[in-house]
């Protein structure tokens, strides 16, 4: 099934379900419970949010072997975790705001775990019941910052530095799937999700071993070969093979 938020003309934020281009409208919780209200809309007349909303957005680092091998980096034996804070989180087409103080903005095209379920302690067997689904996510980074500070908060965690969306995709296998970053249309990054270190099963269970992990947090799953640098004026499109085009314009501060 495939999930979005969005608004509606002159409306409050809603859920909907999407099928064939119609987004039908639902109340409740899509974590729990919910239903079809009955409304339905074309999608081409929705103006898609962040598919949720994450208390927490944990990601992970070199992930991919190929993108270790392009920095002639050891493939690390356990992940290397850092977080995102929720107020970085922006939906499809929103602006990717460059801050003055970054002289180098770089893009990461990542899968997106949503989690589905209050996950603690899970074993990694276990833990393919507490992902909701997935969705396209963008771990934009200040580079220049990275060094600078000696670890990745604030080179992560500026405003706008999250892009998610622009749906949610459940009963998903994504052993498997294409991972694709377009700047102004010309392919840079060009990989499969088969080329990760840690698995999302792995991966939910151990950042479920140090913090509790709610419906709609967000693990971002690290970024293939191919980042660099994007400027205000370009626009950047995350591709996931079955989870859509998460595509945002770069501006100025
Ligand atoms: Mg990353």
């Amino acid at each position: 099934m495939e999930f979005i938020r969005f608004f509606a003309s002159g409306q409050n934020e809603k859920y909907g379900i999407l099928r064939d281009d119609k987004v039908y409208v639902v109340t409740g919780d899509i974590f729990t419970r919910w239903e079809e209200t009955g409304e339905s809309l074309s999608f081409f007349n929705v103006n898609l949010l962040a598919p949720c909303k994450p208390s927490k957005i944990i990601c992970i680092g070199l992930n991919y072997k190929d993108h270790a091998e392009e920095f002639n980096l050891i493939l690390p034996e356990e992940p290397v975790v850092f977080l995102k804070p929720p107020s970085a989180v922006i939906g499809p087409g929103d602006e990717i705001i460059k801050p003055l103080q970054c002289k180098r903005l770089d893009y990461e095209a990542e899968l997106a775990i949503v989690i589905g379920r209050k996950a603690r302690n899970v074993d990694p067997s276990k833990a393919q019941a507490y992902i909701f689904g997935y969705a396209c996510g963008n771990d934009v980074t200040a580079r220049d910052r990275q060094p600078k500070d000696g670890q990745w908060t604030l080179a992560k965690s500026f405003d706008t530095f999250c892009p998610l969306g622009p749906k949610i995709v459940t009963d998903l296998d994504a052993s498997k799937l294409a991972i694709k970053c377009y700047v102004n249309g010309h392919l840079r990054q060009n990989s499969n999700t088969a080329q990760m270190i840690f698995d999302p099963s792995f991966l939910v269970s151990y950042v479920s071993k140090v913090m509790t992990l709610f419906p709609g947090d967000i693990i971002l799953t690290g970024t293939p070969s191919g980042v660099g640098k994007v400027e205000p004026g370009d626009r950047v499109a995350v591709e996931i093979e079955h989870l859509g085009r998460l595509e945002n314009p770069i501006a100025k501060e």
